[in-house]
């Protein structure tokens, strides 16, 4: 027997349940699908449990510098069953929270199972079998897993299995030095395991700016994390309990003995067991679903919410997914993705929080612009709080003075990012913020005082 709904939301990540629970408000009879745990990346394997143990690894790390502060810590440790313990809470409780949530909402069921296209209107989940005119995959992704020589002799880690980790790994080789890798790095250093990053590049975080990806690498050497770069040839060996990580880079020793491996060398999309082909919808390279502004897929009544359609890979995108849809199909607004400025922060301590376009970027448009960059050591707050690494930066329109991209790499730079991100989107002026009185001391006081000081910025070859 067939179940028939007005909409099928498959996934519980960041924009299904958000958008089930609107369209059930406005009456529709709603099925949502999860096949694992209710939240999925964000509450279960990354944003939550992963700030929460970054928090646990300031925590480390405050104590650690105690005597700088005039504070004496006496005998200390980490306690990594009480690390997770702490994490295992706070992700389950919004797991939970969700979960009941979605189970007593009024017109919608929720089944649990690994949802599969039957045709372009019928899912099946298990033995049963569903049918709307409306469907919404939201699937989201899972780690990438290399291949890299001898690989399957070694038992490595994800992001998803780093989630069961209550002990303290000896020396940790993480292989990737964006992101994922450097958060888990940096966090791991601080409980206390030797840190190795393997990076294929020649720069960490190669998607920011060359002076962002020094100062970062430059706050990694500070807590003796060691980084090798240009690690174009990875491939692993066991010596016994020891695995060897090859690097065979130009510089450095070519083999790195470890503990552990963290593999976090980018994601792919849930796309390749949901029967797509059954149901019409196009796929693009690497597995994302392919999708237009408004996040229609090419088969009609199917559309494509967050990291699974390749126009976001973060909460606050899967939720604006959610957001468009919303709007589009509930109250006649025609926004769109197009409309959304990129915005991110990596949490490494100190964050970087970045909007916009890079500096690099910017100068590959060839437009005229002035640039403004300040250390944080020039920020009253940081120096304060003894957190005086990194810098901020802003890069402006020479001729609109639009603000087009900046980054915060330092104390408070997720949060005080958004000052700038929000004149972004009123399309005003750099000279708003430049005339705006902000609170002291703050990190966001200097803003207004590095706008006041705009250099011109040198072209693409400059
Ligand atoms: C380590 C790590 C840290 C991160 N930190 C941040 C951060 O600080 N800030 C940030 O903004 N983003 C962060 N992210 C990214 C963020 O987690 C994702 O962008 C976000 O969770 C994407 O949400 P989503 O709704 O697209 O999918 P997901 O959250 O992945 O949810 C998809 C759901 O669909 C289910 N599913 C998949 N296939 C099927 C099927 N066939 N049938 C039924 N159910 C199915 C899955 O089980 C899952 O529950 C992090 C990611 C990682 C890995």
């Amino acid at each position: 027997m067939t179940a028939a709904y007005d909409a099928i939301v498959i996934g519980t990540g960041q924009a299904g349940p958000s958008l089930a629970a609107r369209l059930a408000k406005a009456g529709m009879k709603v099925a949502i699908v999860e096949r694992k745990l209710f939240g999925g990346t964000c509450v279960n394997t990354g944003c939550i449990p992963t700030k929460t143990m970054v928090a646990s690894a300031y925590a480390a790390h405050m104590v650690r510098r105690a005597a700088e502060f005039g504070v004496d810590a006496g005998g200390w440790s980490v306690d990594m069953q009480r690390v997770k313990a702490r994490k295992d809470a706070i992700s389950a409780k919004s797991r939970t929270g969700l979960e009941a949530w979605l189970k007593n909402m009024d017109n919608c069921t929720v089944y649990e199972g690994h949802a599969r296209f039957e045709s372009p209107h019928d899912v099946s989940v298990g033995p049963q079998r569903l049918t709307a005119p409306r469907i919404f995959i939201n699937v989201g992704g899972r780690a990438v897993v290399p291949q890299m020589p001898g690989l399957d002799q070694v038992a490595y880690l994800t992001n998803s299995s780093m989630m069961s980790v209550d002990f303290l790994p000896r020396h940790l080789i993480v292989v990737g030095g964006s992101y994922v890798g450097l958060e888990f790095g940096q966090m791991f250093r601080r409980f206390g395991s030797q840190v190795t990053i393997l990076e294929m590049g020649p720069r960490l975080v190669q998607r920011e700016d060359e002076d962002v990806s020094a100062a970062i690498q430059q706050i990694l050497a500070e807590e003796e994390i060691a980084v090798r770069l240009n690690a174009k040839c990875i491939g692993f060996s066991r010596h016994g309990e020891e695995i060897m990580a090859h690097a065979e880079c130009a510089d450095g020793a070519p083999e790195i003995g470890g503990s552990h491996v963290l593999l976090a060398v980018g994601r792919r999309p849930n796309t390749d067991d949901l029967g797509l082909e059954a149901a019409g919808v196009t796929v693009e390279g690497h597995g994302y679903i392919a999708v237009d502004d408004q996040l229609r897929t090419s088969a009609p009544g199917i559309w494509a919410l967050g990291d699974c359609n390749g126009k976001g890979a973060f909460t606050h995108t899967a939720y604006n997914d959610f957001e468009i849809v919303a709007a589009n199909l509930l109250d006649n607004d025609p926004r769109r993705v197009s409309d959304r400025i990129p915005a991110y922060a990596l949490y490494i301590d100190p964050p970087l929080g970045r909007a916009g376009m890079t500096e690099a970027e910017v100068r590959q448009t060839g437009r005229a612009a002035l640039v403004g960059k300040r250390p944080m050591t020039k920020v009253g707050r940081a120096v304060e709080k003894g957190e005086s690494q990194g810098f901020m930066k802003i890069v402006v329109d020479a001729q609109s003075k639009k603000i087009l991209g900046a980054a915060i790499l330092g104390t408070g730079g997720d949060e005080a990012i958004h000052s700038i991100l929000d004149v972004m989107y009123a399309k005003a002026p750099y000279t708003t913020i430049q005339r705006a009185v902000h609170i002291h001391p703050t990190v966001s006081e200097l803003i207004p005082t590095m706008l006041g000081e705009l250099q011109p910025l040198a072209g693409p070859g400059g």
